[in-house]
């Protein structure tokens, strides 16, 4: 045997083989069940030689885990971290250590998928409405929702929702000018899409304007309460709706919004336990009035029953939202700030009423006793005041300058005026060196006789009197052993990918390595204020910069904005710089939008909010886009075509033939293409949409490019486009003139997730990703093939193969013996599965997305599954299981099901949870029954269970 040189051992990088599941000999016999000699060859019968980009990927080699965490500790090093009082909606917080550890870092929970299956996501459903209930409670409305993507989302949403609740007649929102600024821009740039106006202005001035709706800030952007409860009395005379953007911490101490007239309350609850990390990702709150829910946007979580007639979580009426009401939808949200929210509700379990309002008081005082010091320096700092002091009457750009000799960051405001925002990490050295800026010695001492001498800030008529937080979840868990073992226990209930593949078509669930995870919490990334100066961000300007260059030669684009913060944010600002560019060559009457009938949800959802009007084209029977349809439609709307919407690979899972003559039509009627990303992780390395002929894409960073879904968020949804869009890219971006507004708070979105995929990309370097995207057909054709026999794959391409991903069609199965695909998806829970996508994008179907970090392992596995259901299948056809009272319609099965003394079921105990004998071995027991939807739509109950909720259950069953 030859010895290997020592060059080539040391540039073996095992990261590549770490992220793809199959090693040589599984891909071996792979090829061999799909039919082909290598990789290459089933590439070629796969991808049509028309797309295949040319020339490979211009990307470096493979890192190491070691060479690539060395090099972006180097990159992040170009940070300079700085105390940071600058506010503005972004405040310093100490994230509770077994949050970190236990949350943040634990893969049980990063790694969890959107709750859609019920059973096996009651942890974290319980975590989310533990989020709405301290929302609700704390801004004292009847209901929340379990998160939105930022504070200025939050506020155009609410602007939306007071459009659809609102009796007035007009089409002007009033937006008080002590708003924070982001917030301002992010409502104008979403009520342009929809064509609503805006009036900006004092807001003792939102009473007078007719406006459906208006917004105020609570405490304002310059850390002012006052007292609105006449304005809303007012607004409301002229049926107006009342929207409120307030901070969560405040409102310990300040009487609720849903006290003096508040409709709408929104805001972030940022400063419950999760860094700055640049601007994001944090999880942003919208709470309402009762009567509003029915069309509130996003997430939001339930009570239900389970078949055992236990309370249950669930998400509840999703009929409001873009996968089922497509551009009727109440908003384009699909993922949205699960995790982050997840941390900052247990931040307030952990905290309880009574931490929290310590925190608050703290706060305050430190603030009160700061405003004394810099009043005894005869400087004006306002009144009225929570945790934000503006200072006027100074020569900003000197205490700037000192500001910065003490490694300070205040808030910039103009020439005479500078903003100081405290928070729960102000210690009395801050306190000291903050003064010292204005020329005033605060020693200790002084410190505390300050501290008896001065009163605090708030007015009286606005003190908080209401109690919040008393269920007993928030006033249980303070010890660290009493949360430790909760969030343990919920994790516990769920199925995560920590445990069990999660094959779900279009979501791409791959591996999240813990190498990419780790420099998201390095003190470089995240605690940088999204305002902090450029000189102390220079590392975030490299990786930013880096990543963009990776994924323009990735894709074949020209240019990409990190700003959007989902898959579907990435969709409107896509959309709005195709309108943009239409209006800069005077055509912006083109508004029609052609989108095929299989396109997510989200599509139709992200035109309707640009104005545009969605014309839907059919697709044939193999599940392409009719191109003969598509035809047509261009011609017909020829005048006002403004953009075609695709998906590619379909969502079919097929590569189509005819994407570029589809592109040429839609260039020969004027239009532009945009292409959905979310199925680039078939594409990388292989064919670069930007080559072929799309216009703009946003990419999916939390599926192809590994940033964890977080059980339903953070997202990173980037949009990418060619040279000729590039100046229309959302302002902020670096190479962009500023035609469209912001689309989210932050100028790059939720930067400090960034890391994870610049990780990706650096580790698995141009061969490895290339590899990845050839494992992943191969393993989704791995699939298709074995389970042939037993499951139709609805679709395939060329060659009779499918892409990333294939839809197995149970509707026949239906017919012959009543068993459902979510009877399907439901049985796989008992053999500890989650279930592939259900009914998306066709009824009755599961689409399955092994992903490349599947091994073959885990792919048998699956399959081993899917082929028992099919023989319980087959025993149903066969009169062997009665077709009621079957192990597929009673699925899942509890433990307390199975140990129950009566056993009721025509099928044995058995093959209810053990129908594999692997399973004796490693059981996941589902923490309940199949849960009732129904029940949960018609009783809409949004907020934690009563205690005797589970009482009267017991007593039920005993
Ligand atoms: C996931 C997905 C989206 C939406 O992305 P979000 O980040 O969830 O907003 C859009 N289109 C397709 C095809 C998707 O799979």
């Amino acid at each position: 045997m030859s010895k290997p040189s020592l060059r080539d051992l040391e540039h073996h990088s095992a990261f590549i083989e770490r992220h793809i599941g199959p090693n040589d000999a599984e891909v071996a016999h792979m090829l061999r069940v799909v039919g082909h000699d290598s990789l290459d060859a089933m590439t070629d019968a796969i991808v049509p030689a028309s797309l295949k980009a040319t020339g490979g990927l211009a990307l470096d080699d493979a890192m190491t885990e070691v060479e690539a965490l060395a090099k972006i500790r180097a990159i992040a090093s170009g940070n300079d971290v700085y105390r940071s009082f600058i506010g503005q909606g972004y405040y310093g917080t100490h994230t509770p250590n077994v949050i970190l550890r236990n949350i943040l870092e634990n893969p049980a929970w990063y790694t969890a998928y959107t709750p859609y299956q019920a059973e096996i996501s009651q942890g974290r459903m319980e975590a989310l409405i533990n989020f709405q209930q301290m929302c609700a409670d704390l801004t004292g409305m009847d209901i929340a929702n379990a998160s939105l993507l930022d504070e200025a989302t939050a506020a155009a949403e609410a602007m939306t929702l007071a459009k659809r609740m609102g009796k007035s007649k007009s089409n002007t929102f009033f937006v008080a000018d002590d708003v924070h600024p982001q917030t301002l821009e992010v409502v104008r740039t979403r009520a342009d899409g929809l064509g609503i106006d805006i009036i900006v202005g004092p807001a003792a001035d939102a009473a007078s304007p007719d406006s459906f709706g208006v917004l105020l800030q609570y405490p304002n952007t310059f850390g002012h309460a006052a007292d609105h409860a006449a304005l809303a009395e007012a607004v409301h005379a002229r049926a107006g709706i009342v929207a409120v953007a307030t901070d969560l911490l405040a409102l310990t101490l300040l009487k609720a919004p849903g006290e003096w007239g508040a409709d709408i309350v929104v805001g972030n609850s940022q400063r419950f336990g999760v860094p700055f990390g640049f601007g994001g990702p944090h999880a942003a709150f919208m709470a309402c009035r009762d009567a509003y829910k029915r069309s509130m946007p996003g997430r939001l979580i339930g009570v239900s029953v389970d078949a055992e007639g236990k309370p249950a979580y669930r998400l509840t009426l999703q009929t409001r939202e873009q996968h089922i009401r497509r551009e009727k939808a109440t908003s384009n949200i699909c993922t949205a700030q699960v995790l982050l929210a997840v941390m900052a509700s247990m931040y307030a379990v952990y905290h309880g009423p009574e931490g929290l309002t310590r925190i608050a008081r703290r706060v305050h005082r430190q603030a009160s006793i700061l405003a004394a010091a810099l009043r005894k320096a005869g400087v004006s700092v306002g009144d009225a005041f929570f945790d934000t002091l503006h200072v006027t009457g100074v020569d900003a750009e000197q205490i700037h300058l000192y500001a910065s000799h003490q490694r300070i960051n205040l808030r910039k405001i103009d020439a005479g005026s500078v903003g100081i925002s405290l928070d729960e990490t102000v210690t009395r050295a801050d306190l000291s060196a903050l003064a010292k800026i204005f020329g005033v010695d605060l020693t200790d001492s002084a410190i505390d006789a300050l501290d008896a001498e001065v009163d605090d800030a708030l007015p009286a008529s606005l003190a908080r009197s209401s109690s919040f937080l008393d269920h007993p979840v928030f006033n249980t868990h303070h010890s660290e052993h009493e949360l430790l073992r909760y969030m343990r226990a919920l994790a516990d209930k769920d199925l995560a990918m920590d445990r069990t593949m999660i094959p779900l078509g279009s979501c791409t669930m791959k591996l999240n390595a813990t190498a990419e995870m780790i420099p998201v919490t390095w003190p470089e990334f995240a605690n940088i204020h999204p305002l902090a100066p450029p000189s102390q961000t220079r590392g975030y300007r490299q990786l930013i910069d880096s990543l963009e260059a990776m994924l323009v030669e990735i894709t074949g684009y020209d240019a990409v904005s990190f700003q959007p913060n989902s898959g579907a944010q990435g969709e409107f600002a896509g959309l709005l710089a195709i309108r943009a560019w239409h209006r800069s060559r005077g055509e912006g009457h083109r508004n029609v939008c052609l989108i095929p009938e299989s396109a997510h949800g989200t599509n139709p959802a992200s035109a309707q909010m640009c104005g545009m009007k969605v014309v839907v084209t059919r697709c044939d029977a193999n599940g392409n886009v009719d191109v003969g349809d598509l035809r047509a439609q261009a011609e017909k709307h020829s005048a006002n075509l403004a953009a075609l919407m695709v998906t590619y690979p379909s969502t079919h899972g097929v590569f189509e033939e005819d994407i570029v003559e589809i592109c040429e039509i839609v260039h020969q009627h004027g239009g532009q293409v945009y292409t959905d990303g979310a199925n680039l992780n078939a594409l990388v390395g292989l064919a670069k949409p930007g080559q072929w002929g799309s216009d703009v894409s946003h990419l999916n960073l939390h599926k192809t490019f590994c940033i964890p879904h977080g059980g339903g968020g953070p997202g990173v949804g980037p949009c990418a486009v060619k040279a000729h869009l590039t100046p229309f890219l959302p302002r902020g971006h670096h190479s962009a003139d500023g035609t469209v507004g912001m689309v989210s708070a932050a100028t790059h979105g939720s930067a400090s997730i960034l890391p994870i995929s610049w990780m990706y990309i650096a580790m698995m370097g141009k061969t490895g990703l290339r590899k990845a995207t050839q494992v992943a057909l191969l393993n989704a054709n791995y699939i298709s093939k074995r389970l042939a026999p037993h499951y139709r794959t609805l679709y395939t391409g060329r060659n009779k193969l499918v892409a990333h991903e294939c839809i197995l069609d149970l509707r026949p199965l239906e017919k012959a013996t009543g068993v459902t695909a979510e009877d399907v998806a439901k049985r796989l829970i008992d053999f500890g599965f989650h279930a592939p996508t259900l009914s998306f994008p066709v009824a009755g179907t599961l689409m399955v997305e092994p992903t490349e970090s599947e091994s073959q392992h885990e792919l048998d596995r699956f399959i081993d599954a899917m082929i028992q259901i099919r023989e319980e299948i087959h025993a149903i056809e066969d009169g062997r299981l009665d077709r009621d009272d079957n192990p597929l319609k009673h699925a899942p099965h509890t433990a307390t099901a199975a140990a129950a003394s009566e056993w009721t079921h025509a099928y044995p105990r058995e093959l209810a949870v053990f129908p594999l004998p692997v399973l004796k071995q490693q059981k996941y027991w589902p923490p309940v029954a199949r849960v009732d939807n129904v029940h949960g739509d018609k009783n809409v109950f949004c907020a934690c269970i009563p205690v005797d909720a589970f009482k009267e259950a017991e007593d039920a069953d005993a």
